[in-house]
């Protein structure tokens, strides 16, 4: 028979009860409100896909390969149109303040229609992820104010954001690994800001941005304690762009260079750096930064299970589409066992893969970077509060330093590690889960289909190419499972080193 405390501990070692169970937990305190606005997202998805997804999703795979330099100005132009660059950005930066979670159904949406797409769409708020949660709260106001001035004028302002480079792609992910990266984009403090050199590669929408939140470092040997970010925009003096990839797939959202010669940042441009971080808490710079990073990857990571569970259903709707048109042995195809078997795997990996980005939100919600915009008394002033007053009122107090100050102890010395390794595992599991799920769906929905699958009007094999970049961006699904390891197995063994060589 346990005692109390060695059940205790059991429920509390692996897999952590806390841990788990999140939607649970989270239902009775979540805003009601969520739901209706998560279905009204979802209308809004589905009008998009049934007016411009659909038609142009092939046509534009067609286009980008007769042009390899094509750069999806129109559809840009139609997303911002529909106000899709400002959906997801708070009421208090001037934005709709739609709730986060509903992005992932959204992304899922579009997704399954094309995740090409959703990239030219849903990359940008990786751009507002990074700029929001280093709670630099001026330069927030500055960069989403023109983000929202580009939807009312019709000239989109979209935000990028840069950490990739030629010799470091899964080490910048992670502050662990950074020292072992060849990082070389250097950022070297001089009076009034920094001068920056080195190069950025595999940007998404880096051509089409008019910011970009990019991150050098001040000692390449020392990166995880000296990164520094900062926001540069297109036109400044030593910025330019290089090549964009000709890549296997997502080939309407391009992936671009971005080089940095001598080009000068000034200070009210750094999104955050030891100096200014230093002043808000006592933390090592190293766990500070890789909090930031968690903060920001909880919530894409999440965002792009959506995406790679969008792309299991794709291919799962043709498929079925497949199956019910086609004839085989004098009956439909749809009404052989070992069809309806394959079809009802299919189905099962679009809801696991849906579940699991539903459950990271959850604990993002409940004890990661969503928690106070979700609590209900936050979440509905924020709602039905009218615009002016936030934009008289309470937009301009963010301009005072002891805004960012306030809102980074409470990210920094606040919270709890515990709760940033919960969102932060939740959001890699889904990342894996439903990226891993759309390249299952595509080879299934292939095999099904034989012939018909490889051929590029049925579009399946275009899905198949778009699904692959998803296993790969958001850092690769090894580095994911590698963070799930470190955040919700290895705290409960003291035994397991992590990133060990
Ligand atoms: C379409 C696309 C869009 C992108 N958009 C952006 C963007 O907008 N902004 C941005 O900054 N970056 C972007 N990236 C870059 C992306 O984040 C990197 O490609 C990714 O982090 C992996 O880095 P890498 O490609 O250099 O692979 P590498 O780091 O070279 O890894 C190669 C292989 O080794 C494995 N590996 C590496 N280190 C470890 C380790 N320690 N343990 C176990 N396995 C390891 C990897 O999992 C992978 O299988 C994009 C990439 C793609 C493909």
């Amino acid at each position: 028979m346990l005692s109390r405390g060695e059940i205790a501990d059991r429920l509390s070692s692996y897999p952590a009860f806390e841990d788990t169970m999140l939607g649970l937990q989270y239902a009775p305190r979540m805003p009601k409100a969520m739901v209706k606005e998560t279905r009204e997202v979802v209308a809004i998805a589905r009008k998009f896909n049934e007016e411009v997804a659909r038609p142009s999703a092939l046509v534009l795979d067609r286009r980008t390969h007769e042009d390899p330099d094509y750069l999806p100005w129109e559809l840009v132009e139609e997303a911002n149109r529909r106000g899709f660059y400002t959906m997801w950005i708070p009421k208090l930066f001037g934005g709709k303040g739609f709730n986060l979670p509903s992005m992932s159904s959204f992304s899922e949406e579009v997704g399954s229609v094309c995740l090409g797409i959703m990239n030219v769409i849903g990359v940008h708020y990786l751009g507002v992820a990074g700029l929001m949660t280093s709670y630099n709260t001026p330069l927030i106001r500055r960069v989403l104010s023109e983000v929202v001035q580009g939807e009312k004028t019709g000239k989109p302002c979209l935000i990028a954001l840069a950490i990739t480079e030629p010799g470091a792609g899964t080490d910048v992910e992670e502050m662990e690994l950074l020292e072992k990266g060849k990082v070389t984009c250097h950022a070297r403090r001089v009076k009034g800001g920094y001068i920056v050199n080195g190069r950025k590669i595999f940007i998404s929408m880096g051509h089409v941005s008019t910011w970009t939140a990019l991150y050098g470092y001040s000692d390449l040997k020392n990166p995880s304690e000296t990164t520094v970010g900062m926001m540069v925009k297109l036109g400044m003096k030593g910025f330019s762009l290089g090549t964009h990839e000709n890549k296997m797939g997502q080939r309407v959202c391009p992936a671009s260079e971005l080089i940095f010669e001598d080009c000068f940042v000034p200070d009210d441009q750094v999104i955050a750096d030891a100096q200014s971080v230093r002043k808000c808490s006592k933390k090592p710079l190293k766990e500070i930064n890789m909090r930031y990073m968690d903060y920001t990857m909880s919530a894409t990571r999440a965002g792009v299970g959506a995406f790679g569970t969008g792309a299991a259903r794709g291919a799962f709707e043709k498929a079925l589409a497949f199956a019910n048109e086609t004839e085989l042995h004098g009956k439909p195809l749809i009404n052989h066992e070992w069809v309806q078997c394959m079809l009802a795997e299919m189905y099962k990996n679009v809801m696991l893969g849906r579940l699991a980005y539903m459950e990271a939100n959850c604990a993002n919600g409940l004890r990661g970077a969503y928690k106070l915009l979700q609590l209900k008394p936050m979440y509905y002033y924020q709602k039905y509060m009218p615009q002016a007053y936030f934009d008289r009122v309470v937009s301009p107090l963010l301009e005072k330093e002891s805004s960012t100050w306030l809102m980074r102890k409470m990210a920094y010395d606040w919270h709890d590690l515990a709760d940033d390794r919960c969102a932060s595992g939740w959001a890699s599991l889904a990342k894996f889960t439903g990226t891993d799920f759309g390249i299952r769906n595509c080879q299934m929905a292939i095999e099904l289909m034989g012939q018909a699958g490889l051929r590029q009007d049925r579009g399946v094999e275009k899905i198949l190419r778009d699904a692959k970049l998803v296993q790969i961006y958001e850092g690769t699904n090894q580095l994911n499972r590698l963070n799930l390891f470190k955040c919700l197995i290895a705290p409960a063994h003291p035994k397991a080193k992590i990133f060990a060589e």
